[in-house]
């Protein structure tokens, strides 16, 4: 209950986004106590203009598909974990450690030390959505 309570204000945002991608057609679930967003008209956004496959905010994670969902929890369950670790810090310490990997000249997300933990617990870190695109 604590650690629910620690992660809500970062739940809270990632709920925000869940509503705004549910009013333009995407679909939510339940799975491993986290809220799971897939589909509709901004997942082919997030993909296209961001570049990524999923984003998790608190205990609740946004995918561009139900397969991409399953393919990356393990991924995306990383960062649920540093949000219950670092409850509301968890997003500026993301973009903090982001920015100072590229003061240093790294790539600000595959040498993010949140990103590289969580690439550390699965094995198929890059363009995971459009590899299951390719497989319908
Ligand atoms: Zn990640």
């Amino acid at each position: 209950m604590l650690v629910f309570l620690w992660t809500l204000p970062t739940t809270l945002i990632g709920l925000a986004a869940a509503l705004l991608w549910i009013a333009l057609g995407a679909k939510a679930r339940i799975r491993h106590g986290v809220v799971e967003v897939h589909g509709g008209w901004l997942a082919k956004r997030m993909l296209h203009a961001g570049g990524f496959a999923a984003l998790a905010l608190g205990h609740v994670i946004i995918g561009c598909s139900p397969g991409v969902l399953d393919q990356l929890r393990t991924h995306e369950h990383v960062h649920v974990k540093q949000a219950e670790r670092w409850g509301i810090l968890f997003i500026p310490a993301y973009l903090l450690a982001g920015l100072w990997q590229l003061l240093c000249g790294r790539h600000a997300y595959y040498d993010n030390p949140f990103e590289r933990e969580a690439f550390a617990a699965e094995a198929q870190p890059v363009k995971a959505c459009e590899a299951h695109q390719q497989r319908q």
